[in-house]
């Protein structure tokens, strides 16, 4: 039988292709609910991580940060006023009393007497101004002392709360956890808190959308993240995460330890920083601190960027960084 004959090269660049595509890593997808949100981590590789492994051990990350735990690291510290807590978790804390020098304030791990009182987690109450005043009076990280060795003191009456950086600081862990089994190239996203680790399928980049703070379903953009061999963190503080409402009003779960009251002015803050737990804190802090003071607290952070979403009277404006990779003018909100 006489075959036509097929060219030579062409068979060749065939073959190449299709090693190539085969070669070309698959990106391997799991969703679960973990920190009191759904946990989405894809990984770009030949093949999966053990997803019931990973996700056990983000749990159990999680646990030791939870003050609600009575048995956590957290959960132990605050009833005996303080110990040694293992080193990842004394880390985070040293991270989350550097930024509330840093914010002045604004972010506060002990923030514990005012998150209870307001008790977003049981569906919120109002709690009256005599109950603010006197938790008020309870909420200070520099009543809180670390020694040398690693010793956590934290005065009587004290408590802390990490929940402005805990889940962060997990997300980071996984990226750990991840990273030592050879996983290079993926993301992770704990209901916006976001770390992306390298490039996706070898090639291109993980494209982030930065949610509309008013519109659940809009973006206001979305942002191309990823370098080879590094790793990049993106966080949003929304005031529509956790709140409740009474009288007509809307009161959200970031508080403002000098008020005790939510802080007001901001719909939403997103930051890109190289940790995720510096993000989560930082997103925290900017805040509580409005747009001119937190984009300032961002400006000065070293390789941290930000963009805040502000709101009077029902109108949104959009204040960044100057490095913040999207422009304002595409958002359609001025900036002032
Ligand atoms: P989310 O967890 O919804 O992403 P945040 O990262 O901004 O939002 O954290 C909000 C949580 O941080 C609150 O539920 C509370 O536990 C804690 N928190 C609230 N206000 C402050 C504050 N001023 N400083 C530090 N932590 C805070
Ligand atoms: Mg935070």
């Amino acid at each position: 039988m006489n075959l036509p004959r097929f060219p030579r090269h062409l068979l060749f660049v065939i073959l190449l292709c299709t090693a190539l595509v085969s070669c070309r890593p698959s990106v391997h997808r799991e969703t679960r609910f973990s920190m009191s949100s759904t946990l989405t981590v894809l990984v770009s590789s030949q093949r999966p991580p053990d997803w019931q492994d990973l996700f056990d051990f983000a749990d159990r990350k999680a646990w030791e940060f939870d003050h609600r735990q009575k048995d956590s690291s957290i959960g132990k510290l605050n009833r005996e006023g303080g110990g040694k807590p293992p080193g990842e978790v004394l880390e985070v804390l040293k991270t989350a009393q550097r930024i509330a020098v840093l914010s002045d304030g604004a972010f506060d791990p002990t923030i514990l007497a005012l998150t209870d009182l307001w008790a977003f987690d049981g569906g919120g109450s109002l709690p009256t101004d005599e109950q603010i005043d006197s938790a008020r009076r309870r909420v200070d990280f520099s009543k809180v002392v670390i020694d040398k060795e690693g010793t956590v003191r934290i005065p009587e009456g004290f408590g802390l709360d990490l929940g402005g950086i805990a889940k962060g600081a997990v997300v980071d862990l996984i990226s750990g956890y991840l990273y030592e089994r050879g996983f290079k190239d993926f993301l992770i996203d704990a209901g916006g808190d976001i770390l992306v680790s390298g490039v996706k399928q070898g090639e291109t980049l993980w494209r982030i959308a930065v949610r509309h703070p008013r519109e659940s379903q809009a973006v206001l953009g979305v942002i191309p993240l990823g370098e080879k061999d590094s790793r990049i963190a993106m966080v949003t503080s929304g005031d529509y995460e956790r709140f409740f409402e009474s009288g007509g009003k809307r009161y959200h779960h970031i508080l403002d330890p000098r008020s005790g009251y939510p802080a007001g002015q901001v719909a939403s803050v997103t930051v890109i920083a190289p940790t995720c737990e510096v993000a989560d804190a930082l997103s925290t802090a900017a805040f509580v601190l409005g747009p001119e003071r937190g984009l300032k607290l961002l400006e000065e952070f070293p390789d941290a960027e930000g963009l805040l979403i502000a709101e009077e009277d029902g109108n949104l404006t959009a204040w960044k960084t100057k490095g913040f990779p999207i422009e304002v003018d595409s958002l359609r909100f001025g900036q002032e």
